[in-house]
């Protein structure tokens, strides 16, 4: 069952450059960064209440947030639930028709176990579900 908006993710180009307007402009309090390998992603968690801003900087030219970032520019990237039980919630989308980007969860940052959802098959908001972990 999804529990909450786990986080919000949000493509930046540089973290050093960004980092600063949600520390300063909004106040936000900058929990941790952590590289992870598996997305080609350093990313930064700022606390928003239960929620969490994910930002995101692509650290090779192959990765899926250097590739956003050439498309679309720097902006919200995705939207990521909370849930119980990721695979229920997998086999749950994948029954109503919905294109699994991930078929299996992977380790995503805070060791949490992530999946996403094609934004075709999302009415245009690239969808991601992720439990455990300790953020
Ligand atoms: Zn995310």
């Amino acid at each position: 069952m999804i529990q909450k908006v786990d986080h919000i993710g949000i493509a930046v180009r540089s973290l050093a450059e960004t980092i600063p307007y949600y520390e300063n402009a909004l106040g936000m309090k900058l929990l941790k960064t952590e590289e992870v390998a598996s997305q080609k992603v350093r990313t930064a968690f700022f606390e928003a209440g239960e929620t969490h801003v994910e930002l995101l900087e692509p650290t090779a030219e192959d990765s899926p947030i250097a590739k956003f970032l050439d498309k679309n520019g720097e902006g919200i990237h995705h939207v990521a639930f909370g849930t119980d039980d990721i695979t229920a919630q997998l086999s749950q989308a994948a029954d109503a028709g919905v294109r699994l980007i991930h078929e299996v969860p992977m380790t995503g940052a805070g060791g949490k176990q992530v999946a996403f959802l094609h934004p075709k098959s999302t009415h245009g908001v690239l969808t991601e579900f992720c439990s455990g972990g300790e953020h």
